[in-house]
């Protein structure tokens, strides 16, 4: 997944940075801005975090709008978002998001760029889905609204984060290419991709005589050892004499037959 994060870090010191250290993290905590007004976008919080509300115990890990990413607390540090305490959980083990509702902003695009970032977060600290909590949670707020005032808009949410987990998708097979070894078709297929045939690397390798073998990021091909086109012809002459020697012995075993009967 690619994401850009840029760094806006509260100066250490202020009251929304108390520099205590992060239980795990074990929860991401999503929230809403609440704040619809043209440019009150990412940039427009990290400002704010770090101004007016540098004397105000209130900030959290990340402000996303629909063009970016802004960090302003390091991950290891806690942030006043969870509104559960000094000491909850809330507050004490969980990263915060904050998603942008700026009305000058595309808010799904924003809610998108949260899911990714949420995605990323519980890979890097090997966290589950279920590890992912509303502000409402923790104190009851009605909060992310944006995501909790639309009907299913949680549950897509989700979602959208578990889409972002899964893996890239895998190149679709338009359909399989039967294989003809020396004119006889075999049980082995082939694969059309776009415009270009698949074959299994092993199976042709072991046409040939090679072998292929290996696991995880590379294969290893053994080809098979090379024969030399003179020894083939002197084998050839070699064969095509005994097989006139047996012709010739056949013929007098016959003609032995036949003197015999
Ligand atoms: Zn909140």
């Amino acid at each position: 997944m690619s994401m850009n994060i840029i760094q806006d870090f509260i100066p250490e010191g202020r009251r929304n940075r108390p520099g205590y250290k992060i239980i795990g993290p074990k929860y991401i905590t999503i929230h809403s801005t609440g704040n619809t007004n043209k440019g009150a976008n990412a940039a427009a919080h990290g400002s704010y975090l770090r101004g007016a509300a540098a004397n105000v115990p209130a900030s959290w890990h990340y402000t996303v709008d629909d063009k970016e990413i802004r960090q302003h607390i390091p991950l290891d540090e806690v942030a006043w978002h969870a509104g559960d305490g000094g000491n909850g959980p809330g507050n004490r083990s969980s990263l915060a998001i904050e998603i942008c509702e700026n009305k000058d902003g595309d808010l799904s695009k924003a809610i998108d760029n949260a899911a990714l970032l949420t995605a990323h977060l519980l890979q890097q600290f090997n966290l589950g889905l279920n590890k992912i909590k509303q502000h409402y949670d923790w104190s009851g707020k009605n909060c992310p609204r944006v995501l909790r005032n639309k009907p299913g808009g949680w549950a897509d949410f989700l979602a959208a984060v578990e889409g972002h987990l899964k893996p890239a998708t895998l190149p679709k097979i338009d359909r399989t290419i039967g294989i003809h070894v020396d004119g006889k078709k075999v049980s082995e297929v082939g694969y059309l991709i776009g415009n270009a045939t698949y074959v299994r690397a092993a199976y042709l390798i072991g046409l040939t005589g090679g072998q292929v073998t290996g696991h995880g990021d590379h294969i290893k091909i053994v080809l098979p050892a090379k024969t030399d086109p003179a020894e083939i012809a002197k084998l050839k002459a070699e064969i095509n004499g005994l097989k006139a020697a047996n012709a010739a012995l056949e013929a007098r075993i016959e003609n032995a037959r036949i003197a015999l009967s």
